[in-house]
């Protein structure tokens, strides 16, 4: 997919950063990202794919704004509350970048609504905030062979765990977590979340899906990322494959 002279205009100062260029530039254009959940990890992930010039985001998410939402969720404003966020964050995302294509599903996921949606996916963002729901978007990427890249924040402190399903032996999320799907005591209802926490880590699922796309990634395994927003610190791990687990061993 080549590059127009506005696009050329527009992309120029990541296209000069070493390791992106036009052939980069070309493969975020042809890529279509799935982003499940616009809350406080999706606002940031998908303004940053669409300025960035990912060709199609598809948008899936079946809540409503709430008033509490507007601390940490910055696609939207005090005028949303009550509408769809996944319909508003499109209109919003197309305001920054009219080439940016996207594709709105008004439902809260489960696999088999999901499979439907993958073939064309160059890789999933997982942003939801509920457990169940990860596991079914894990079972999806790995029944799929797609990257996942999934998120989670809670008071000062983050995750970021790389699925790499794309490469052979990986570890998935339930090699690293198992199958838990109860809900733990704590989550952002009950224990509260900082929003620029979220920002970080919405934006490192950006930031490694672009990676991802362009192929200049340098993982060749699935890993988990720990962040500390009290210190700024950050924490790396690699998860090794279960070699029995449920959803990822052959
Ligand atoms: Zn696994």
């Amino acid at each position: 997919m080549s590059l127009n002279h506005q696009e050329f205009l527009r992309y120029s100062r990541q296209m000069m950063v070493a390791g992106m260029g036009e052939e980069s530039q070309e493969k975020l254009k042809a890529a279509t990202v799935v982003i499940v959940g616009l809350g406080g990890l999706g606002c940031p992930a998908s303004l940053y794919l669409a300025a960035a010039g990912i060709g199609k985001l598809m948008l899936i998410d079946g809540d409503e704004i709430e008033l509490s939402n507007l601390q940490r969720q910055i696609l939207f404003r005090d005028s949303d509350v009550g509408k769809y966020k996944a319909k508003v964050a499109a209109k919003r995302l197309l305001k920054l970048n009219p080439n940016v294509q996207t594709e709105v599903v008004l439902e809260n996921i489960d696999r088999q609504g999901l499979a439907g949606l993958l073939d064309d996916a160059a890789l999933i963002l997982d942003c939801t905030d509920n457990i169940a729901t990860r596991q079914e978007i894990n079972r999806a990427a790995v029944a799929y062979s797609k990257p996942l890249i999934s998120a989670a924040a809670l008071g000062w402190e983050g995750q970021l765990l790389e699925v790499r399903t794309d490469i052979e032996s990986a570890a998935c999320l339930a090699c690293a977590y198992g199958l838990e799907e109860d809900e733990p005591m704590m989550n952002c209802s009950t224990a509260g979340v900082m929003g620029p926490v979220l920002g970080v880590m919405g934006s490192m699922q950006a930031l490694r899906a672009i990676q991802i796309i362009a192929g200049n990634s340098t993982s060749d395994n699935s890993q988990l990322g720990r962040f500390d927003g009290k210190s700024g610190e950050w924490k790396h791990f690699g998860i090794p494959a279960k070699t029995d687990c449920a959803v990822c061993s052959k």
